[in-house]
């Protein structure tokens, strides 16, 4: 597993998404920006109109995509959780 958050693929926000793969975090992503602007969040409407039209126009969208992938590869595997309870 790996961890993204939702600045480091283009929101405004420090939320973490994890998944085992690129597409788990982006499609997480997804989910988040559509939550947060259903509850009003102005900051986050931007994101998620940028996120819509890469699917709109997937040939446009592919360099984010690429990158975001790239991004995900050079991430180090989430190790040990420290904290918790
Ligand atoms: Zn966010």
């Amino acid at each position: 597993m790996k961890t993204m958050t939702c600045r480091q693929l283009g929101g405004p926000c420090g939320t973490a998404h994890q998944g085992a793969t690129a597409d788990e975090v982006i499609k997480a992503q997804d989910r988040h920006l559509r939550d947060v602007v259903a509850m009003g969040d102005a900051d986050h409407a931007q994101a998620l109109d940028e996120m819509k039209g890469r699917w709109k126009h997937p040939i446009k969208g592919m360099g984010w995509y690429r990158k975001a992938k790239a991004d995900f590869m050079a991430l180090p595997e989430d190790g040990v959780v420290s904290g918790g309870c």
